[in-house]
């Protein structure tokens, strides 16, 4: 029992007193208290509104509170909370047969998971099984998840406190701004980026190798569009040595890239799709694999050594269901599609030209970074400190954003309106106008 009135100071003590967090150092944290939420605006008990920008953790594609998932998840509760994964249910079915269409030809069957870590996990144990061989090469500027082999796979800082286990070998993916190849154009990034990956493989030997695991754009580590030849030629190494592609589209996919996959942008398809965020907004935890038809008829007469208490969980899947109907019914990728690749590229361009501390800006639909620097001709960095006071700046004039290491990722949901997206550069541009690099 509570005697407490609820309000923003009540919620930040309980969760300062109580709540073990991500990340984090737990003696320093000061958490934005959240009361609510509606469409792409957060709100705290004091009534003080925030665009948001981030979409939380560039999951709530669809916005917040769409009526027609609460109630899909709401009527889900009332006739059938929970079931175990071996047992046919209505909304799993539905939910796979809706992926599936969403897929492209010669996908046959989704594995569904909690979230994407274990959806990462799962597509690098069907590329063993299925290969029977145990390598899996991914990118250093990647993020999986945290668990086992997904954070074996990241290539970020956060694999390295993390690596218990073995059979994980990095390389370098392509990234012009700050090419590891020596590039002077997107052609040569390319060329060069695919030798390298042609000699990893080589060197760690191509029949020891199962899978290639790659995010189809690397969302965290900066929005890293691909040169559309890139992926090509690792479908093609990838076909050569008789390796699974996996493409982790759990950021990337359902509808953030303007399409309902990144890798439609790319003309090349995977074995194995991972998808998660997105494909529900995380209304209920949920992740998955779509599995293509050889890997999927391997496993008619091989036992699948995998599985999880809520895999197809009733509540995700029939947010799953009403999500995607809700993105289909209402147009929300062709929304991201003409609002991230119209008005918010627009405008992102001109914040670009006009303010030197952004060096450079990339993106497709939703899905944008501004890379900051203190100097722009020597790429500089902008050290953290002074990122995270542009990101307080930007959260007094009420807008959220998703910030990493010197970039700020301009990611808003797939829903964004015009008005919203000139209300949201507004503010960027405001707090970029009145910024100084520090001397
Ligand atoms: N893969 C990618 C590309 C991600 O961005 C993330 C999370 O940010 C994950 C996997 C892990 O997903 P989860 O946190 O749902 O386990």
């Amino acid at each position: 029992s509570t005697t407490h009135s609820v309000d923003n100071h009540y919620v930040h003590g309980l969760d300062r007193q109580y709540v073990f967090h991500s990340w984090a150092q737990q003696g320093s944290l000061d958490p934005m208290v959240i009361a609510g939420a509606q469409g792409c605006r957060v709100w705290d008990y004091a009534g003080r509104e925030y665009l948001d920008f981030s979409s939380q953790l560039v999951n709530t594609n669809i916005g917040h509170q769409h009526p027609k998932v609460i109630s899909a998840i709401q009527a889900q509760a009332a006739s059938l909370c929970t079931i175990a994964p071996a047992h046919a249910n209505l909304a799993r079915g539905e939910a796979a047969k809706r992926i599936i269409a969403k897929a492209p030809t010669g996908f046959s069957k989704v594995f569904f998971t909690n979230a994407g870590a274990d959806a990462n996990e799962n597509a690098i144990r069907m590329a063993r099984l299925f290969t029977g061989r145990t390598k899996i090469l991914s990118a250093y500027r990647s993020y999986h998840g945290n668990t086992g082999s997904a954070i074996a796979a990241t290539g970020d800082w956060r694999r390295v406190p993390n690596e218990y286990s073995s059979g994980h070998v990095h390389f370098f993916n392509p990234y012009l701004y700050r090419s590891e190849f020596w590039a002077r154009d997107e052609d040569e990034e390319c060329e060069r980026a695919l030798t390298h990956l042609r000699r990893v493989i080589e060197c760690e030997g191509a029949k020891a190798v199962a899978a290639i695991l790659l995010e189809t754009i690397p969302g965290t580590a900066g929005v890293l569009l691909p040169p559309k030849a890139y992926l090509q030629g690792v479908r093609q190494l990838a076909d050569e040595f008789g390796i699974v592609l996996i493409l982790d589209e759990v950021m990337a996919g359902f509808g953030r890239t303007g399409r309902w996959f990144a890798f439609e942008h790319y003309d090349m398809a995977p074995d194995l799709i991972v998808f998660a965020k997105g494909v529900n907004s995380g209304y209920v935890p949920a992740g998955g694999v779509i599995i293509s038809e050889p890997i999927s008829r391997y496993f008619d007469d091989h036992f699948f050594v995998g599985g999880l208490t809520y895999s197809g969980h009733p509540l995700a899947m029939a947010a799953i269901v009403a999500t995607l109907d809700a993105m289909e019914e209402e147009g929300i990728v062709e929304n991201a599609d003409e609002m991230g690749n119209g008005p918010l590229a627009k405008g992102l361009q001109q914040l670009a030209e006009r303010h030197a501390v952004i060096g450079d800006w990339r993106g497709l639909g939703v899905f944008h970074a501004l890379e900051l620097v203190s100097d722009p001709v020597r790429k500089t960095p902008l050290p953290g400190a002074e990122v995270l006071k542009l990101k307080q700046q930007l959260m007094e004039q009420g807008l959220l954003v998703f910030t990493v290491e010197n970039r700020i990722h301009v990611v808003p949901p797939c829903i964004v309106t015009a008005a919203e997206v000139e209300e949201g550069l507004a503010i960027l541009n405001s707090v970029f106008e009145s910024y100084a690099v520090p001397a």
